[in-house]
């Protein structure tokens, strides 16, 4: 590496008005001290992605605009999610710094574990994950649920970083390489593990919520789960195919049996036995059916290529021309 990195730190916005004016303020003080500690240069700049937010997300993010040099911000065309609205922010930083780090703007993730990353790039870390070292301040219910999701996702074959959220640094290098996996289900924590170089972790303790509430109801957690596995993996469906074999020798064990009983005419009426099975037997085809049409439903969705997100404002000029501000990556074929 050589002379002082520019740092892009990316935050993702969905109506956080309440929180911003708070945060924004710790954004700013950190980048300037890392500025005058001539860890990063003074072109660093702090990018807030608002990701289709209905109150007065954006408009906060414009007047911080006006306010400080330092701050500048995209908004997204609607929702999108938070991984749309990370990858949104890093394919816009992408050849205009040379490091960037993703961070949530609720003031969880403790913004002094970037002091460790920018030193771990320094020493020649492509990738740093800031990694949580204990979850005191999480409910009893989300602590076991998020454990129970990091296992799942292991045994899957997904390799995901224990207790690492989205608060990672990656290198310019790394967003080039992101920006080659083309797909529209997207899983970042999945996903940057794949793009391998040199990485490693810093472990900080995460706090509550400065103000505002979560997004990531159960029912979100759950869909971010499957989308994991499911973009990520396909053990499901090989665990689908090997429990097929498992009932189908089973299955034909029961009707040799059914055969010899007919032929020696012990048949016995067996109401109740035909019922488990057939109950079973449905329940489960459900379930496998279930599990290959959730695949299916991916494979539908990467088949149109959509853009995976749009950019409707900046809040600074951007030299690209219209066409390439709506789709951002390289396109993989033509229509
Ligand atoms: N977020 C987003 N789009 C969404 C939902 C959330 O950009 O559709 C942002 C949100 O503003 C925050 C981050 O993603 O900066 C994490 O969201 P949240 O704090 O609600 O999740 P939790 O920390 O409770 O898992
Ligand atoms: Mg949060």
């Amino acid at each position: 590496m050589t002379g002082i990195p520019v740092l892009f730190v990316i935050v993702p916005c969905y109506n956080e008005e309440k929180v911003l004016p708070i945060t924004s303020e710790i954004f700013l003080d950190k980048i300037n001290f890392l500025i005058s500690e001539g860890k990063i240069s003074d072109a660093s700049r702090i990018m807030f992605v608002n990701d289709g937010s209905t109150d007065n997300t954006w408009r906060i993010i414009t007047d911080f605009a006006k306010k400080d040099a330092h701050f500048i911000g995209i908004s997204q065309s609607r929702n999108r999610g938070h991984q749309n609205a990370v990858l949104a922010g890093l394919m816009e930083a992408m050849d205009k710094c040379d490091i960037t780090i993703s961070i949530d703007c609720d003031g969880q993730d403790d913004i002094n574990a970037m002091d460790a990353m920018i030193d771990a790039y320094a020493d020649g870390c492509e990738v740093v994950y800031g990694v949580r070292s204990k979850r005191d301040t999480d409910t009893v219910f989300k602590r076991t649920t998020a454990q129970g999701f990091y296992k799942l996702l292991n045994s899957m074959g997904v390799e995901v970083v224990y207790n690492h959220a989205d608060y990672r640094l990656i290198s310019n290098r790394v967003i080039r390489e992101l920006a080659n996996f083309g797909e529209v289900n997207i899983f970042l924590r999945g996903m940057v593990p794949l793009v391998g170089f040199k990485s490693t972790s810093v472990y900080y303790e995460r706090n509550e919520r400065i103000a505002g509430k979560s997004h990531y109801p159960l029912k979100k957690m759950l869909a971010l789960a499957i989308d994991g596995i499911t973009s990520l993996s396909v053990k499901p469906i090989r665990f689908i195919s090997g429990f097929g074999i498992v009932l189908s020798v089973i299955s034909f064990i029961g009707i040799i049996w059914a055969i010899v009983n007919a032929v020696r005419g012990t048949v016995v009426s067996g109401w109740a036995s035909t019922i488990c099975i057939v109950c079973f037997i449905g329940g489960i085809q459900l379930l496998c059916l279930g599990v290959i049409g959730e695949y299916i439903g991916k494979i539908y969705l990467e088949t149109k290529h959509r853009p995976r997100y749009i950019i409707s404002e900046r809040t600074y000029n951007d030299e690209k021309s219209p066409i390439d501000l709506l789709s951002p990556l390289p396109r993989r074929r033509g229509f």
